[in-house]
């Protein structure tokens, strides 16, 4: 059993800062991860809103630049699962595959999922037309015609990659207003391969093996048709993993962590980051502050306690 400060669930943005923040501080840090570093953003082609990104950077860059500095910090990286953690004595123990950790301080940034369409086909077609990277798997639809669903800004931003490879995008949205920021929605609406439907459910998607097509609705008339498409991609939301946390931290009822200002959860020495916390505003320069905030706070429930560091606020 290896014993840690802090041990951070997740190496997305926020897990990767308060990395950073907590090992150039000199505690011994620990970040389990069970894919890779970067989390949502190793599939984002261009994000244009990082702090001091005058150029688009690519995520498959950023998440790996931040773990090489949070391990240039000090920071250990451990490639496991995080099977049940528990919270009731004195240390923080993480269950993973691999065996167990023990830490003082506990930062979960452990983020989202990509929420599922729910309908018919989708499950059986993941992979074989069914895709939630446009980056990856955009350039497998060359020519071809491909949809997205969603109205918020990663369907937005999705659609923008995918219109540089598609012979035609449509963008099937269930309302008839968009969530994702205006200069991106004008954007996609004025390119010429991309066809927007509003009001519109997907109702099943279509194939054998590979996806032919969707059954889609227009709510407004009820009406139903097929839309012949190769690929569709799926971006209605996302779902916070906090699954492993149920019963053991006060939740949201989005099922999202709460937490103070200072990302204290409702145990002592628990802290939460990034979109797995609620009232996130899911974004990039959100998660590297919240990683730093919790950083923090941390360090000063283990150097001060939980009351001292409670009487700050
Ligand atoms: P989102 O903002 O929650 O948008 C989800 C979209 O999917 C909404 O348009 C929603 O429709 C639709 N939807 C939800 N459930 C559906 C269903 N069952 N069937 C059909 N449509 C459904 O999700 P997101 O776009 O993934 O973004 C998540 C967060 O990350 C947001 O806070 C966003 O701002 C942030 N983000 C930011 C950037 C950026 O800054 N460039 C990029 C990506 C994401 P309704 O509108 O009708 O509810």
């Amino acid at each position: 059993m290896d014993e840690f400060d802090i041990v951070v669930i997740g190496a997305g943005v926020a897990g990767l800062s308060a990395a950073a923040t907590a090992a150039r501080r000199g505690a011994r840090v620990a970040v389990v991860e069970k894919l890779g570093a970067g989390g949502q953003i190793m599939t984002v082609e261009r994000i244009e809103n990082f702090p001091g990104a005058v150029e688009p950077v690519a995520g498959f860059e950023l998440g790996p630049a931040m773990q090489e500095q949070a391990e240039q910090a000090g920071a250990e990286f451990l490639l496991d699962a995080v099977e049940e953690v528990l919270l009731d004595g004195p240390a923080r123990v993480l269950r993973c595959s691999q065996g167990e950790i023990t830490a003082r301080a506990l930062i979960v940034a452990a983020g989202s999922s990509r929420r599922a369409l729910g309908v018919p086909g989708e499950e059986r077609l993941e992979g074989r037309g069914v895709s939630h990277c446009a980056s990856c798997d955009g350039p497998l639809h060359r020519g071809k015609t491909v949809a997205v669903i969603g109205g918020g800004d990663s369907a937005f931003d999705e659609a923008l990659i995918l219109a540089t490879h598609a012979g035609q995008v449509l963008l099937i949205h269930r309302g008839e207003s968009f969530r994702a920021a205006k200069p991106t929605v004008e954007k996609v609406s004025a390119l010429e391969n991309v066809r927007i439907c509003l009001n519109s459910t997907v109702e099943e998607i279509i194939g054998d093996n590979v996806v032919q097509g969707l059954l889609v609705r227009d709510r407004i008339t009820g009406a139903s048709r097929r839309e012949s498409v190769d690929g569709v991609f799926v971006y209605v939301g996302l779902e916070p993993n906090t699954d492993f946390l149920k019963g053991k931290l006060d939740l949201a009822e989005d099922g999202r962590v709460l937490t103070d200002r200072f990302m204290q959860t409702s145990l002592p020495g628990v802290f939460a980051a990034g979109d797995i916390r609620h009232a996130s505003v899911a974004l990039l320069a959100e998660a590297a502050g919240d990683g730093a905030t919790a950083a923090i706070a941390a360090l000063n429930y283990l150097s001060e306690g939980f009351e001292k560091a409670r009487a700050v606020e």
